[in-house]
Parts: C-alpha cells; structure tokens; sequence
C-alpha cells in the first residue's frame, strides 16, 4: 500500500506549498512505502492563521471548561474506538510489534484524554489579600488563560502518545494547536486530527504540519502567533529550540533524553527486579526516553544478574514484529541503527564485557539483538551517553553512598528505579535520586494522573497531571478598586 499523507490545516487536506515531499521507509523492508507532505513556512504560516483565528474569536473561544471536557471525552471514545488502527500506524512506521502500543500508548492516550477532560473544568484562579490602593480597598484576583496557539513538536518513537500528552493538556487549557509529527511517523497525528473532527472540534483548533524539523519546526518555533512551543526529543535539537524560541520570549517545554539508572540492591526480590530490567531496556527496541539503561547492580549479586538478564536478552524473538511470536521489530531508522551498533562497538573497545547481543542480524532491516554488557563502569561511553536501543550495561556497586554517587553522575535526569525490600533504603534512595521520576520495585509507571519529566539535560518543565494543563495557562490578576 502506498500512503499519500498530507497536511491537515482548518479541517481539510493540503500538499505542501511548493509541492515537495518526504519518502516514508519500513525499517523491516527498508522499502519505501509512501510519502508525506514536505512542510513549508508558508504550511506553517497557514496552520498558525488557522489556529490562531479560532484562539481569538472563533467557536473555540466561546466554550467553557466544561464543553471543551465533553469534546475531549468525545474524542478519548473515539481515539478507543480506533485503538488497533492507532496502535498499527505507529508500530508499522517504526517496526515496533502492535502488541505493545495497543497495551500502553493508546490506552494511555485514552486515559490521558479522559483525565483532561476533567481538568478543563478546573482551571480555578485566587483572590489574594492585599493592602489595597493608596489607602482605598481593593479586590484582587487572579484567572487562568490559554497561553495561546501552541507548536506540539513531537518524535518517533511514541508518536501518538506523546502527542497526546500535550494534546490533551492544551485543550482542556483552552489553547489551539499546530502539531509537527516527526517527519518518520506523521499518520497517527493525522489520524487523531481527524478524530477530533469526527468528536465535532471546530476546524482549526487542531492542525498537523508534517515536514522536517529544521525546516517545520523552525518555522513554528519563529513564528510570531505561536506562543509556546511544547517539545520531546533529543537534548540537541531541545537546545536549538531553546535558542530560536527563548529569545523570542516564547514559553518552552522540554522532554528530552535520559539515562536511568536501575539500582538493584541485594535483597531485591530477584526474580522482579530481573523482569523489570528487562522491560525497562527493551521494550520499544530500547527507544524509550526512561529505558532503564545503566543498571546499578550490588557486587554480591552482580555477575549472577547480568547473566540472567543476558538470558532474558537471548530469549527475545527478534524478528519481522507482524509476525506472531515476535517481540522485537528492527530500530526505527538507519541513522538510529548506525548509533546502536557504534555504541556496542564502543563498549567492547573500552572493556565492557559483552554477554549478549552482537550476533549477525537478517539481511534485510535495521535488527538489532538485545545487547548486555556486564562488568561496565560509569565512565564508558554505554554508561554515559543516551543509545537509544536494546543496550543494556550493568555496572557492580558496593554500599549504598556509592550506588547514589553512580546513579546521580549522569548529565541527564529523567528516571530512576530502585530495587530492594528494605522499605526505609527505598524511600532514602528515592530522596536522594537526582530524577523527575523515581520508582520503588517497579519502572516507573507512565500515568495520566502523574507529572512526567525531567531535570538537568532531560529537560524543562513537566507534562501530565493537573499541573500539566496548567502549564498551558498564563495566570493573569485583576485587581479592582473598592470606594466606600
Ligand atoms: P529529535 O530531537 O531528532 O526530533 C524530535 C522532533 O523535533 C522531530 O519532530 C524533529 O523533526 C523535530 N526537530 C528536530 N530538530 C529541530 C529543530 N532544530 N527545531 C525544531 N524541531 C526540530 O528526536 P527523535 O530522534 O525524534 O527522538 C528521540 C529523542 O527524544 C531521544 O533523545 C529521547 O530520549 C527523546 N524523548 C524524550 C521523551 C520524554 O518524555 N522526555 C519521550 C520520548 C522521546
């Protein structure tokens, strides 16, 4: 099937400007299967036009709280609706096995929406005390605002949840939205705009321009009606947004990248803590912004943990992920593929002990075996750096003081796990963990109800929960003059 993906601006379907587009790859076949729309900074400008009309004095800007939570229970129904649909066009585009997006990330878009929705209602302001004015009493108080037209720039490797997360925050705060899909996985964001149509959102609240990041993305990030850019990916192109956004005084939110540790204490129930690493390393081939990919594990149990998680990475069905059985698809693109392999590379050179992974792959395919390294140390370039695929690196710790130091020396801070049943360790540990996410025996849990983010190099600001929505609203106050 050969896909024509366009942009949706105001409800309706339109090429690029200068009619230009983009190839879209399989990574299992590495055949190209279609095209998407090469946006442009007239696309952009467009989009912006549109959703800035509604922002301003279009239907939009007429609902209240309350309307706008039952369009986004609407559109949660519908985005359930479609669940298989959504879960298949973001595992196709990456070679990710439906399964897992059909488990987690349309579930949790529905949950996300559902929550919103709630949230719409309560975007509640203050009256705050004060000395009055010269003398005269005053009222003063406080009310939430949509921060204005929001660019949602957003990247492969969960595409429809992750949209989603900003989505529906944006929306139950009153914004509109151009949303710019990452150039590999535009059809999920597609697919949802046309949702919230069918879910009856006025045209032009939601809006996708599909294209490159520093040509879409750029031109979003410059453009004077956009008012906040809400960004996940990679610290680098995080920064280049900081750069050409922050000092237009735009608001910017950053999900970057991480490096989590998972600290495996000796009393760890094993067996739990072996399966959580696990799923903290490989689902979604490693590319996940919280892969639990430093693996802090005490010396007494060291060897005998990376052997079993080497097992555990041999026992992963690698293969073409529509096939049953199979539980890991390819990396998601070439580029991705040829990091992965560097960083192994780059492990077996600097004297980590490769136990699994590194055996010849299909032909065909950008396939890489679940990787473990043991006997690593912090310092390796697999301890330091995001990889962003099945590599795994356990690195021996012997006290407590020393698994905290190792965890926390990492520029980057999104999660942290620890494992242990001594119940005062675990909330100490958490205390000290240097992470905007910590989870005590278990990976921590992606939830509508829980802010997600992270500190240092993973990013700024926090997505989810209540203070989610908030983000999207300028807090204004208005204060009143009270003669007698
Ligand atoms: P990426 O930074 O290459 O691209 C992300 C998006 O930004 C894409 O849509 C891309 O087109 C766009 N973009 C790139 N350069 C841009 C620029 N200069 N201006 C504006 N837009 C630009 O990242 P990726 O490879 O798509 O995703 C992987 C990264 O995302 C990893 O670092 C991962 O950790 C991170 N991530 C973080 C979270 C989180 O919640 N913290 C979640 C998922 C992924």
């Amino acid at each position: 099937m050969t896909e024509h993906l366009n942009h949706f601006i105001e409800g309706a379907s339109f090429e690029a400007s200068d009619g230009r587009r983009i190839a879209l790859v399989n990574p299992v076949t590495e055949q190209v299967y279609g095209s998407s729309a090469r946006g442009t900074a007239e696309d952009v400008d467009r989009a912006v036009g549109a959703a800035h009309r509604q922002l301003e004095h279009g239907a939009w800007s007429q609902l209240d709280g309350a309307q706008r939570g039952r369009l986004l229970l609407k559109l949660a129904d519908l985005v359930e609706r479609d669940t298989e649909l959504l879960a298949d066009l973001d595992a196709n585009a990456i070679g990710r096995s439906p399964v897992e997006p059909r488990r987690m990330d349309v579930p949790n878009a529905v949950a996300n929406l559902r929550a919103a929705a709630g949230w719409a209602n309560q975007l509640e302001g203050r009256t705050i005390p004060t000395g009055g004015y010269f003398g005269t009493k005053t009222l003063s108080y406080t009310v939430r605002e949509p921060v204005g037209v929001v660019g949602a720039i957003v990247p492969w490797n969960s595409p429809l949840m992750i949209t989603v997360w900003k989505l529906a925050a944006l929306l139950a705060a009153g914004c509109t939205v151009v949303i710019k899909p990452s150039e590999e996985t535009p059809q999920s964001a597609l697919h949802l705009a046309a949702l919230a149509q069918e879910a009856g959102f006025p045209d032009g609240v939601i809006n996708v321009v599909t294209g490159y990041g520093n040509e879409v993305g750029r031109a979003l990030c410059e453009h004077p009606h956009v008012a906040k850019i809400s960004f996940t990916g990679s610290p680098e192109a995080g920064r280049e947004i900081q750069r050409t956004a922050g000092v237009l005084f735009k608001r910017v939110a950053l999900e970057l990248g991480g490096k989590s540790p998972q600290i495996v204490f000796d009393d760890a129930p094993f067996d739990d803590a072996l399966r959580g690493c696990a799923l903290g390393l490989f689902v979604n081939q490693g590319q996940v912004c919280a892969a639990g990919s430093r693996i802090l594990v005490q010396r007494g149990i060291a060897d005998r943990f990376a052997a079993a998680l080497a097992d555990a990475a041999r026992a992963v069905a690698v293969g073409d992920p529509r096939e049953s059985g199979v539980q890991m698809g390819p990396v998601a693109k070439k580029a991705q593929f040829d990091r992965v392999n560097r960083y192994i590379q780059l492990g077996i050179e600097q004297g980590a002990s490769l136990l699994a992974g590194g055996e010849p792959t299909p032909e065909r395919g950008w396939f890489v075996r679940p990787t473990i390294f043991a006997n690593a140390n912090n310092d390796m370039a697999i301890a330091r750096d995001e990889i962003f695929g099945p590599v795994g690196a356990v690195i021996p710790f012997d006290s407590e003081d020393e698994a905290v130091a190792l965890a926390n020396d990492s520029k980057y801070g999104l999660a942290a796990t620890v494992w242990t049943t001594d119940l005062v360790r675990a909330h100490r540990v958490a205390a000290a963990m240097k992470a905007g996410a910590v989870g005590v025996n278990c990976w921590s849990p992606l939830d509508a109800n829980l802010p997600w983010g992270g500190v240092k190099t993973s990013g700024i600001g926090r997505e989810g929960g209540f203070g989610g929505a908030m983000a999207y609203t300028e807090e204004k106050v208005i204060t009143v003059l009270l003669p007698t």
